[in-house]
């Protein structure tokens, strides 16, 4: 029986039900369903609070890496077949969204003591075709956006952003790193740091033309009733999600706070040496801790430790078992050996970090992975 689950939903959304059902309330009652008020003020407080003068609603995750990369075609910045850098290691997300912009990714390794795309990497998987470069945050911590950006502006490329697991992450005074990038995509899917009851996302940008695209991009092409510039799809956020998301929103600094407090507890207190604890950055507001990741010497050794962890009634899940280039859907698409993102799948693990759990709940945690032995 798992009395801790790895991200027990439910427990993250009930102490909000007031406010939860008053927004919906609020929703009902105004007769207004898709990109109305409670749409339009998300959009200017998320963007806001990530630091960006514009924000798009749009459908999910997917859709906001796939806008932005599109309306970057519509606007003759890149063109369809151009090569995009993107992390072997990374939600497929990712990679798909590139390709569903009818762009080229090209995998570049990551740094296994971040488990970000590797700057230093960067060069060696360049080609005359490639024009921009699609960083993710992955596990919540801020890719070496200093080194990307400074890459990207000797190259000519364009700097994207998957922030889609870090919300609230913060580099120096600003909140986020994007302001070198031409746009950043988040999803609040609800499992995310700031998650909706559903699917929605969002695209933030500074750049006033790219997202007058996006928003038309997302709305059939349309900014003018019937009247299509652009081949666009339907892809917008609900006013339901946008009220949810409104309400939540005040309370994710919080949040993210707590979950800093539960991973700096595992890094100090963890101590068995079969687990390969990830490193606290130097500034530690560049990591929210989406998923709280371990490494195990080898596949065996993590396996047993799922199913060890599990046997204490403890959930874990694996961020993720098989890297984009080894699915299916890429069978054969990718050139070349991606080492340390197949390395990686094969010894993660990822431990509860939400800001639920309670200390009695992260001190069993901590027990059981000091009493693992093999
Ligand atoms: C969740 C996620 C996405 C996709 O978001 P959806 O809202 O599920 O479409 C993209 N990239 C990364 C890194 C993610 O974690």
């Amino acid at each position: 029986m798992i009395k801790i689950p790895f991200l027990d939903l439910k427990r993250v959304n009930t102490p909000y039900m007031d406010s939860l059902m008053d927004a919906a309330t609020d929703v009902v009652e105004s007769g207004w369903y898709i990109r109305g008020s409670h749409c339009e003020k998300f959009e200017k407080e998320f963007a806001a609070y990530c630091g960006f003068a514009h924000g798009i609603g749009v459908g999910n995750g997917l859709d906001a890496l796939t806008l932005m990369l599109r309306a970057s075609i519509e606007l003759g910045r890149l063109k369809p077949g151009d090569e995009i850098l993107v992390p072997s290691n990374t939600y497929i997300a990712t990679v798909l969204a590139v390709n569903a912009a009818g762009l080229v990714p090209v995998l570049v390794e990551p740094d296994e003591r971040t488990f970000n795309i590797d700057p230093a990497k960067l060069a060696a998987a360049c080609s005359p075709k490639t024009r921009g470069v699609l960083a993710v945050h992955l596990y919540g911590r801020l890719a070496d956006m200093s080194a990307i950006w400074k890459f990207a502006a000797e190259r000519n490329l364009l700097v994207f952003e998957d922030a889609a697991q870090s919300h609230g992450a913060q580099s120096g005074s600003a909140k986020h790193a994007g302001k070198k990038s031409v746009a950043v995509a988040y999803s609040f899917y609800p499992t995310k740091n700031l998650g909706a009851l559903g699917d929605a996302g969002m695209v933030v940008t500074d750049d006033a033309e790219l997202a007058r695209v996006v928003r038309m991009l997302g709305n059939y092409g349309s900014e003018q009733k019937y009247v299509n510039r652009y081949r666009g799809v339907n892809s917008r956020l609900d006013e339901i999600q946008a009220a949810f998301l409104l309400a939540k929103l005040p309370h994710l600094d919080a949040w993210n706070a707590r979950r800093r407090e539960i991973a700096a507890r595992y890094v100090n207190e963890v101590t068995n040496p079969l687990v390969r604890l990830p490193e606290i950055p130097a500034d530690p507001q560049e990591h929210v801790w989406h998923v709280f990741t371990i490494r195990l010497p080898d596949r065996v050794t993590r396996d047993k430790m799922q199913g060890y962890l599990e046997s204490r009634g403890i959930g874990t899940l694996i961020f993720y078992p098989i890297p984009p280039h080894r699915q299916e859907a890429y069978e054969d698409r990718f050139d070349g050996k991606f080492p340390i993102a197949e390395n990686l799948a094969e010894t993660v693990l990822s431990i509860p970090v939400s800001q639920v759990l309670d200390d009695e709940e992260v001190t069993e945690i901590i027990g059981a992975l000091n009493e693992f032995s093999v």
